[in-house]
């Protein structure tokens, strides 16, 4: 039989204990048990260490989790989980046991602590994470088909946008496709922001009726196989002014500049450099505060950022988005995201929708 997926990546995770320091590794953060093991349910610890991989579920998912995860031993645990994780640490022979201080609370911890007090818990901070960021084809493949279905929807639901439409029928609606097409969820709460809320980066759909002449902002996105899409347009109903389409026109120059920067060698920040550069030349450098772009994958923020204390060297294979904007208060703002691919040679846009200011309405 040949190596699974899994497989490998519990290799690439054991090839790191040693410059951890420690002998096992426990996670329950629900995309990182996923990406080890195949098991999908809301429950369930993965524990590593050199020779065995267990996953301890409870009666609800013991079934499912011997079917997703073949590479996994599957354990049953009681009402809590301390007493069969003591079991297989202390078989295993593990001292020094990593975990995800950034996934556990302070109770989990101090509980963790007294039920397996001869171990030492070692912090381990991204151990998973950093090989999540580095996506196989079949990743990019479900990210892609992800994309797809989110501007294919997007494109559905552009010519419903007119004066009198409430921003949450929009979002429904987009759902609603996406749903309906086979996406079992949103990625996350959609950005449907118009007229003076397009000024709000993170502008969640409200009730607010759109209006003539505003700027609209979408930023949305669902899940395939797991894996997330996030796609950002701006569109104007009715003839836009002169600012609007300078604005617009800004944060198109600077998205370009952004993915032409993109290849492997430079840092998340010489990224975002390139397109907060042409946003700050034009004066508008105070109206762009957040970061240039962020890896997708199981989840839909992860590793890398393309931020400006991002240090990271992309590699081909990471998955980002690129999504400069300007947000003026009062007046709105102009949001443009691609999702895309680091390959070898610069980079693929998984994204195909044009860029060209739509005038709806
Ligand atoms: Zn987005
Ligand atoms: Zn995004």
């Amino acid at each position: 039989m040949s190596e699974t997926v899994f497989a490998r990546r519990l290799e690439a995770l054991r090839a790191r204990f040693e410059d951890l320091d420690i002998d096992g590794f426990l996670t329950f953060h629900g995309p990182n048990r996923r990406y080890l093991s195949g098991f999908t349910g809301s429950a369930g610890y993965v524990l590593v260490t050199a020779r065995h991989a267990v996953l301890l579920t409870d009666s609800r998912y013991t079934e499912q989790a011997r079917q997703q995860a073949p590479d996994f031993e599957v354990i049953q645990h009681g009402d809590e989980v301390w007493d069969a994780l003591s079991q297989q640490v202390r078989r295993a022979g593990v001292k020094h046991l990593g975990f995800e201080p950034d996934r556990v609370s302070v109770d989990w911890l101090g509980r963790a602590g007294g039920h397996l007090g001869d171990v030492t818990w070692v912090a381990v901070l991204g151990a998973v994470e950093d090989l999540r960021m580095i996506k196989d084809e079949d990743e990019i493949a479900a990210i892609a088909r992800a994309q797809a279905l989110t501007e294919q929807v997007l494109a559905e639901v552009l010519p419903m946008v007119r004066p009198g439409v409430r921003e949450i029928e929009l979002a429904v609606e987009l759902e609603f496709r996406m749903r309906r097409r086979g996406a079992p969820a949103a990625a996350f709460d959609f950005i449907v922001a118009s007229g003076p809320r397009s000024a709000l980066p993170h502008g969640v759909a409200s009730e607010r009726a759109i209006q003539p002449g505003d700027l609209v902002t979408f930023d949305i996105g669902c899940v395939v196989d797991g894996y997330c899409s996030d796609l950002t347009r701006t569109v104007v109903v009715g003839e836009p002014d002169q600012r609007q389409r300078e604005i617009y026109d800004l944060v198109r120059r600077a998205q370009e500049t952004g993915l032409a920067a993109l290849r492997p060698g430079r840092t998340g920040r010489e990224v975002d450099a390139a397109a907060r550069d042409v946003i700050a030349a034009a004066g508008y450098g105070d109206n762009f505060g957040h970061s240039l772009g962020h890896g997708v994958g199981l989840e839909v923020h992860e590793g890398p950022r393309l931020s400006r204390r991002s240090h990271t060297v992309l590699q081909p294979g990471m998955v980002v988005t690129v999504e400069p904007g300007v947000y003026i208060p009062g007046w709105g703002g102009v949001r443009i995201e691609d999702l895309v691919v680091v390959r070898p040679e610069g980079y693929q846009n998984l994204t195909s929708m044009a860029k060209d200011l739509l005038v709806l309405g």
